[in-house]
């Protein structure tokens, strides 16, 4: 039989006055920091790390460390000035447009199985992508939907490709060009949908900084099927299948069915838009997004580890439309690495809270990571933080706070700043020391 355990008064009065298991905590010094120096072939292993898009795949036991990106976009109709080619009523488009955005941000958040290969066991992800009108807040009234009336570049030849690659529409009315992706809905010459030798389907373009999507006026007016006898047309819903097609070409993405596309989830195949009698039809029809189909609804593990690194790395094209929602803390971002864990990170990362590294815990972090305004980075007694060759900072210009290192009488929290490692923008920075060869 054994004795309830129950601490003595005397000794929990002792435990109390002496701070026997108590930690204390405090910005780094510069004699807490461990500076070690690395050979050079671990820098250029670093770059590869870091560009690695296997990384970027989101990993859904701990998808806080993945936040949803949201890409800024805005919305231009070109027509002529008769308003015959494309939609003739601006409230009408206004309103496909929001509808057509509203339903391509419903297929990112409804990511389906692969087609393909027949029997894939391929997993389905969350796509963790979505988009967000953008106005021009220098502009009063502006909602970013436009309406240009032109006789001169309104309409795309589908026939003549030099029409869709034209950046005429681009340069001449494009709006924050630099930070949000401008998608251009191009008509039909009324003259082409005219002729019955026209081929009047959609299509479209991707660049980094633009996007057409062609045809979608006249689709909208055709029928697409009847369900219990009423009529349905090619609506927004269609165009938005489109629109994440281009879109994901901005976002870096390839075809799948003929190319390379540096992907091994998305098999070549004989791109077939829908199932049919004949074969191969019958039984091999993608639904990739990046095919030529007519579902577009599945992103593959590859394809969104694509888009997120593009959308990570510093310095992309793809990066500058995003919108920053990691600059300041938000409620319930923290980040903690458990007792005990070790963990690397290979990756350009934002934290939106503090990062919290527990008991005995190993955290090595080898790409840019950048901290939110005011937030901290807390070593607890036991815990290392190795920084190797990477940069943690605010890249939205602010600063965050700093280091605090955990010590107790057993044990401290370890720094170690190895190779080209750099703390930037902290309000409480470590002083310098130099590296003793
Ligand atoms: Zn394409």
């Amino acid at each position: 039989m054994t004795k309830p355990t129950v601490l003595p008064i005397w000794l929990l009065l002792f435990l109390l006055l002496t701070g026997c298991g108590t930690t204390s905590y405090q910005f780094a010094t510069a004699e807490q920091v461990r500076l070690e120096n690395t050979t050079n072939k671990t820098d250029i292993n670093n770059l590869r790390r870091c560009r690695n898009s296997a990384h970027y795949i989101p990993d859904t036991s701990q998808l806080y460390l993945y936040p949803e990106r949201t890409v800024k976009i805005n919305i231009h109709f070109v027509n002529n000035t008769d308003r015959t080619a494309n939609f003739p009523d601006e409230e009408q488009a206004r309103q496909f447009a929001l509808q057509m955005v509203a339903d391509a941000n419903r297929y990112l958040r409804d990511n389906q199985p692969m087609h393909l290969p027949v029997g894939n066991t391929t997993p389905v992800l969350p796509i963790r992508l979505q988009y967000q009108i953008t106005r021009d807040f220098e502009k009063p009234g502006d909602d970013g939907i436009y309406f240009h009336y032109t006789d001169k570049y309104f309409f795309n030849d589908h026939k003549n490709q030099r029409t869709l690659f034209n950046r005429w529409q681009y340069d001449n009315y494009g709006i924050q060009k630099q930070e949000v992706i401008n998608v251009f809905i191009m008509p039909h010459h009324p003259d082409s949908v005219r002729s019955a030798s026209y081929p009047k389907s959609t299509g479209g373009v991707g660049t980094p900084h633009w996007v057409k999507l062609t045809g979608v006026y006249y689709q909208s007016q055709q029928k697409a099927g009847e369900i219990d006898g009423n009529p349905y047309y090619f609506g927004p819903w269609f165009a938005a299948r489109l629109l994440n097609h281009e879109i994901g070409h901005t976002l870096g993405l390839a075809h799948t069915w003929n190319t390379n596309d540096g992907c091994d989830d998305t098999p070549r195949h004989a791109n077939c838009w829908n199932y049919s009698d004949r074969p191969p039809c019958h039984e091999e029809v993608s639904n990739n997004v990046m095919d030529y189909n007519t579902y577009k609804n599945a992103y593959t593990p590859c394809q969104i580890g694509q888009i997120h690194y593009r959308l990570s790395a510093d310095g992309t094209t793809q990066r500058e439309k995003l919108v920053e929602d990691w600059c300041y803390r938000q409620p319930g971002m923290d980040v903690e690495i458990g007792r005990n864990d070790s963990v690397n990170w290979e990756c350009f990362r934002e934290l939106r809270g503090n990062l919290r590294l527990k008991k005995g815990s190993h955290l090595n972090v080898y790409c840019r990571l950048s901290m939110p305004k005011n937030a901290k980075i807390i070593i607890e007694p036991g815990a290392t933080l190795v920084v190797e060759d990477a940069t943690i900072t605010n890249t939205c210009g602010d600063t965050w706070s700093g280091i605090e290192i955990g010590t107790n009488r057993k044990a401290e929290g370890q720094l170690v700043l190895r190779g080209n490692a750099q703390l930037q923008q902290l309000d409480h920075p470590i002083p310098q020391k130099v590296i003793s060869e």
